[in-house]
């Protein structure tokens, strides 16, 4: 019996999404690159290893904790600059 994908019933599945399992189509199954803004700083060259495949929701969940985090390293370098600026005046 074949699968189908979890937001196209009448599509037969193609692969599983890695993070949450669940069955997508050729269309549903979305790549994502696991470096984050730190890691593809200093590695120009993408990785096949790191190469997920995604549903759309976990892709979305994926992209915004991605966001966080490279958001909180800006203000941790930025609070890092502005602390080395305010010590070199005093
Ligand atoms: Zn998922
Ligand atoms: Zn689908």
């Amino acid at each position: 019996m074949p699968k189908y994908c979890y937001y196209h019933p009448e599509t037969e599945a193609f692969k599983e999404c890695e993070n949450c399992g669940r069955i997508l189509c050729y269309k549903c199954s979305m790549s994502y690159w696991k470096t984050n803004a730190l890691s593809s700083m200093f590695a120009a060259q993408k990785n096949e290893k790191e190469k997920l495949t995604l549903c759309p929701s976990c892709l979305r969940k994926s992209r915004i904790r991605n966001a966080v985090i490279s958001g909180l390293l800006l203000i941790l370098v930025l609070g890092i600059i502005a602390g080395s600026i305010f010590f070199a005046i005093v």
